[in-house]
Order: C-alpha cells, then structure tokens, then sequence
C-alpha cells in the first residue's frame, strides 16, 4: 500500500508539466465574473472553443441564427457568461439565446471580432482594418458592448475610431455623435473620445459640413455644443495633426477595472513635437 500510495503522489506531482498532461487553467478562468478588458488574460483554447450556442437575432424578415462557440462568446461578455453560466441558464442543447432588438447585421461585425479581433478583413494597403468599419458601426459597436458588458469590445472600437481620424483624416461626423450622445451616460469614454477629437482636429477634417452651419438643422445637439467649449476651451485645449492623433494616450478612452492600464499609449516625448499649443 506504502508503495502504491507513492506511486500515486508521484505521478500528482509530474502530472502539470508531463506533455500527455498539460498545466490545468486557472480555476478562476472559466467562471470569471468581470469580463477581461485586455488580452492579457487568455483563456486556454480548449475552453474557448468547446461546446456551441446559438443566438437569435432581430425579428422576421430580418432574423438570423449565429452558431458561436460558447467560451469564445462568454468569455469575453459579463451578460453572456452570467445569461450562459449564471443560476438560470438554460439546459438546452444547444443553448439558445434570442436577442431580438439586436440588429443581425451589427451582430454580424460583433461575431467576426469574436473570432478574428477583427470586425471585417483587414483591408490591404497602409491604412489597415479601419477603413473597413463607418464611424456610425463603430459608435454602435461600443454601445453594443456597453450594454452586454464587453468591454475589449469597446476598447477596439475605439482604437478604431482614433486610427480612422488619424489615417483618413475625417471627422466622426455629426450623425455618429448624435447616435453616441443618444445611448450613453454622460460620463462615458466614448463621449469624451468624439468630443476630443472633435475639439483638437476640428476643422481641419471638415467636421462641419454646409448643413451643419445652417440654422435649420440642428446637426450637433447642445449638450454636443456644451462638451465642445469645454475642449476647445480648457486648459488642455490644443490642436493635433494625423500623426498626434495616432500617437494620443489611446488608454485613456478606454474601459478598464480600476487601476488597471494598457499598453496604448500615453503619448512619448519625441511626439509633442506634431501638437501645437492653441493660440
Ligand atoms: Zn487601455
């Protein structure tokens, strides 16, 4: 028995780094509560791509059914790992989720970025995957993950919002905006991103169009108005070309735990040089 029992402690001890037996997860990972807001955290792919569940989306005409893989769709989302793993999820196999608010086409980007990082192919040329997405997609992206507590999500839509003013040089327009002011708190870091943007690029990307200066339309509402003075007069106030764009403190219009940090941005020395001081 004394044998037997050593023989079994042995094999305990060699079990996490024997090839046959690789190093178990964290027991933390797969029930994590607070959906990871970097990808420094990753989950192993085995959990990742296990079982699949399907989800619902909009209404008739318009209702499409997506097969997601279940880790990849809970890991990264507060709201599907609480509606896929929490108290009352459904024993159903496959589990099925109806979303029908949801537009399938948004879902769609959202279903691409959960297997690619991605929101659609990256175009080929200098300018990257962020001409593939409109600031409007983008804008509803963030609020998509604002509301099923997908936090990467909204870091990478933000990324791209920055790299699209920065390589195409265009303002978010005044319809993204609206959209953004329309469906967020006013604390959020997406107001504050467009309203930066708007304030430190200006007019140099054409962001008041004809229609926008007359009196009949009402492009940009006041609270719009009011955030703007705040940028254009504060004491941070400056203006930026492509390149300070590019190289702004991305983190700091990103959702992230307390106290944690990415690693974009902020902005180095040698950049100061591409931002002019106001005035
Ligand atoms: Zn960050």
């Amino acid at each position: 028995m004394a044998e037997e029992s050593n023989e079994s402690n042995e094999n305990q001890l060699k079990r996490p780094y024997d090839d046959d037996h690789p190093p178990a997860p964290p027991p933390t990972a797969p029930t994590r509560q607070t959906p990871p807001s970097t990808f420094d955290k990753a989950m192993p792919v085995d959990v990742l791509f296990d079982k699949m569940v399907r989800v619902v989306v909009g209404v008739e005409p318009n209702k499409r059914t997506f097969e997601i893989h279940k880790g990849l769709i809970t890991f990264s989302s507060g709201y599907f790992n609480t509606a896929l793993n929490g108290r009352y999820a459904t024993e159903a196999s496959p589990q099925t989720l109806t979303l029908k608010i949801e537009d399938p086409k948004l879902f769609e980007l959202y279903q691409s970025w959960l297997y690619t990082r991605y929101f659609r192919a990256p175009a080929p040329g200098p300018k990257g995957p962020c001409v593939q997405v409109t600031f409007e997609e983008l804008v509803r992206l963030w609020d998509f993950g604002q509301r099923y507590h997908v936090p990467l999500l909204q870091n990478l839509a933000s990324d791209l919002v920055i790299q699209k003013v920065g390589i195409e040089w265009m303002g978010p327009g005044s319809s993204a905006v609206r959209y953004a002011y329309a469906v967020t708190p006013v604390d959020s870091k997406l107001r504050k991103l467009l309203i930066d943007l708007l304030g430190m690029t200006g007019g140099a990307v054409g962001t008041l169009t004809a229609a926008d200066k007359t009196e009949q339309t009402s492009a940009y509402p006041r609270e719009v108005l009011v955030d703007l003075l705040s940028v254009v007069w504060g004491p941070q106030a400056r203006r930026l070309d492509q390149n300070g764009v590019i190289l702004m403190d991305w983190c700091q219009y990103h959702v992230h735990e307390a106290g944690v940090r990415c690693n974009k941005g902020p902005m180095k020395a040698s950049t100061k040089a591409s931002v002019k001081k106001e005035g």
